[in-house]
């Protein structure tokens, strides 16, 4: 097991670089602990934009996708976040508690791609709910069908970044099929769950009104 580190608190912009250089890389990521342990970049406070209300914005390392206008380059790998216990993030949650719901906030995983370690941040988004804090994951939803029904009962909102609508330009921008975002958009939908959806319009590449404008069955394939 890689050695625990400490909880960053800090901004999503700081730099982290190899700090578990023995984490496997995020696309081979089993998590054999059941979620008991996790990578983390950091976490910081935040209100209006990660979800209503005063939030604890925790950045989870790993992600599958490779945006080409992406902020946060650091949160790709696991082995750039810290190995922490999900415990440890409890515990720091537990501290904000009064602040949060007094402020009608919660807690907003993000990343990186929250998914990509569904059992430890289940695990998390477990013990938020029990603290009575409102819940909600940021993600691309390019891992959407690894989510269970149960893990999606725990979330009070989803942020969905749909990076485009258009196929060819949602690869050129992330690397990916956009398939798999809209399964989990329709599946959402049909849940009845809250989401926002938020799109990043880049010069040059998201904002051809050509391709916003195609039908949504002509980007299912
Ligand atoms: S999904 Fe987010 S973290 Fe992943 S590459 Fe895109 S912008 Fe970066």
């Amino acid at each position: 097991m890689p050695q625990l580190g400490e909880l960053m608190a800090g901004s999503r912009h700081d730099l982290h670089v190899g700090l578990s250089p023995d984490a496997p890389d995020a696309s081979e990521f089993r998590d054999d602990n059941k979620g008991a342990f996790g990578y983390v970049h950091s976490y910081e406070t935040s209100s209006r934009y990660d979800g209503p209300g005063l939030r604890i914005v925790l950045f989870t390392s790993g992600c599958l996708l490779r945006c080409s206008y992406c902020h946060n380059p650091d949160t790709w790998h696991l082995k750039d976040g810290t190995y922490v216990s999900a415990e440890q993030v409890i515990n720091r949650l537990a501290a904000f508690v009064p602040a949060l719901r007094s402020l009608s906030g919660g807690l907003t995983i993000s990343g990186g791609e929250p998914m990509v370690q569904l059992a430890f941040t289940r695990r998390i988004l477990a013990a938020a709910k029990e603290m009575h804090l409102h819940t909600a994951i940021e993600t691309s939803g390019f891992l959407g069908d690894s989510a269970d029904d149960r893990y999606l009962s725990q979330l009070d909102l989803v942020l969905l970044d749909i990076k485009s609508g258009d196929p060819d330009t949602y690869r050129k921008a992330t690397g990916r099929d956009l398939a798999p975002t809209l399964r989990f958009a329709e599946r959402l939908a049909e849940m009845g769950k809250p989401v926002w959806v938020r799109f990043t319009l880049v010069p040059g590449l998201t904002d051809d009104p050509a391709t916003s404008m195609r039908s949504r069955a002509s980007s299912r394939r």
